[in-house]
């Protein structure tokens, strides 16, 4: 396909503006005017209709295609929390309009709406309190850890490290060391738990704390919680839990319950806003009670006449770590989810997760390698270990069932399974997709068996088939030169 440049055509034009007679001097100030003018493509309204119609055809979506990518909770966002997001009194909020004013008529609806969804996430994780502000999971890490630092400041710790098991999230080890941390990684068992006596030995009085996702990202719940829970506080060490993986345990779970002391939830994940391809997140963190005083600023408050307003004032804030509010227009979406939901709809939605990842992982057992022997959560990890045999790799595996329609799980991922192929299919898809996506699965390692060579080409039905991901990623050319 053409780039829009190239279909340039000197002189064409879409749409043309009148000029006004009486206003043919332009109003900007001549030196900040361009001396040329910018080289921008030059088409029809129709070319650009087409154009763009056509890259979005190219698109693969949720709402187009099965998309079962592990760890990612890819699920379907329901359609009426678009329509909030979009309503005209929210979506042309500006940030900066005054918070009370013409008898509260502004913005106290949109405070009001923040306020509430904090209580409802605080319900829901069993913690203290909420801040919405994080603008992603990593974000919400990265908050997490410094509210971390502010309580061993605050009590005269000194810590120097934070324990990380070695199946977490790249994002964990990332957002300790930006917070200031050494990192320390416990080795865990082929089921994702951690060794018990590699914790003990790798605490000390110089823990600040462990950051951990259940179910981890085996997709199992974590056994012996309540141990490393008493082993962290055992040295006044503080309990993280990464939430991105909350969709397994929604409305059944509270981790403010079971030893945790601060959480991120991954809004675009489980509270229904589309994501990957690096759109907007938010990434909220809870806290339990002590660690309140050290949530970001602003804070929202409710006054005793019910009206809300921010506050500032907080001194032993970790002061600002992103401009206004947080990703407002995500909240609302998040906010009419939970209110369409309910506290009976968030546990069926767990429910349903979880039933069928285990519905997955029963119909692939007989064709690829589970790793849980018994029950999973919401996702079901195999090794493609044996199709080597064949002459074939998971990789050979992801690319053939593009050929049918279908969005690759994830693969090589976590680290400590070899020939990972990481299946999360969410609540949100019917029996009969999870039947054909098995049968997909299945008819691909047939032709393994019979003609490996087939897949080694996959894809053939995309407009470019297997790139050069290491190079493109490496020498990356995003520049645009003329054609000659
Ligand atoms: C997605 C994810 C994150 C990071 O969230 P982002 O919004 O992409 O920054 C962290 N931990 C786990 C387990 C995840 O799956």
């Amino acid at each position: 396909m053409q780039l829009i440049y190239e279909k340039s055509v000197a002189g064409r034009r879409a749409v043309q503006l009148p000029t006004r007679r009486d206003d043919a001097q332009p109003r900007i100030n001549r030196q900040l005017l361009r001396a040329q003018a910018a080289e921008l493509p030059e088409l029809s309204e129709l070319d650009v209709v087409r154009h763009y119609t056509a890259l979005s055809r190219r698109n693969f979506s949720v709402d187009t295609h099965f998309y079962p990518l592990g760890s990612c909770t890819m699920k379907y966002n329901p359609k009426a929390c678009e329509t909030a997001a979009a309503l005209p009194g929210l979506a042309g909020l500006h940030p900066l309009w005054p918070q009370l004013r013409h008898g509260g008529l502004l913005t106290q609806g949109a405070l009001q709406l923040l306020y509430e969804t904090e209580r409802l996430l605080v319900e829901i994780c069993g913690m203290a309190e909420f801040t919405l502000q994080p603008l992603a999971g990593a974000h919400g890490e990265l908050t997490g850890c410094m509210i971390m630092a502010a309580y061993h400041r605050d009590r005269g710790n000194k810590k120097t490290h934070i324990l990380i098991p070695d199946s977490a999230h790249g994002t964990n080890p990332a957002s300790a060391a930006i917070a200031g941390y050494d990192v320390c990684t416990v080795p865990s068992d082929a089921q994702g738990n951690m060794h018990l006596d590699a914790l003990r030995k790798a605490v000390n009085a110089e823990t600040a704390g462990l950051m951990l996702t259940c179910p981890s990202t085996l997709g199992l719940f974590v056994d012996h919680l309540k141990e490393i829970a008493e082993i962290i506080h055992g040295v006044d060490g503080l309990m993280y839990y990464d939430g991105a993986n909350l969709n397994a345990i929604l409305g059944r779970v509270k981790p403010g319950k079971i030893g945790f002391d601060l959480c991120q939830l991954n809004l675009h994940k489980s509270f229904s806003t589309p994501h990957g391809g690096g759109g907007p997140g938010s990434g909220p963190v809870g806290v339990v009670e002590k660690l309140r005083p050290f949530l970001p600023v602003s804070r929202i408050v409710k006054r005793s006449d019910g009206t809300f307003s921010l506050n500032y004032d907080e001194p032993r804030s970790i002061g600002y770590i992103a401009p206004f509010y947080g990703n407002f227009g995500i909240i609302i979406r998040a906010y009419a989810y939970l209110l369409m939901l309910g506290r009976e709809g968030l546990r069926e939605t767990s429910d349903a997760a979880v039933l069928n990842a285990n519905y997955l992982q029963e119909k692939l057992r007989p064709w690829l390698k589970a790793v849980a022997p018994g029950r999973c959560m919401h996702e079901c990890v195999f090794s493609g270990e044996p199709l080597k045999a064949h002459g074939v790799h998971t990789l050979d595996l992801a690319k053939a069932l593009i050929d049918r329609g279908i969005h690759p799980p994830t693969i090589y991922f976590p680290l400590n399974v070899s020939e990972a192929f990481m299946v999360e299919p969410t609540e949100s898809e019917s029996r009969e997709t999870l039947d054909g996506f098995a049968r997909s699965v299945s008819e691909v390692l047939e032709l393994a068996k019979r003609d490996p060579d087939a897949l080694h080409h996959a894809p053939v039905t995309t407009p470019v088939g297997r790139l050069d991901e290491v190079a493109a990623a490496k020498n990356m050319d995003l520049v645009f030169k003329s054609v000659p």
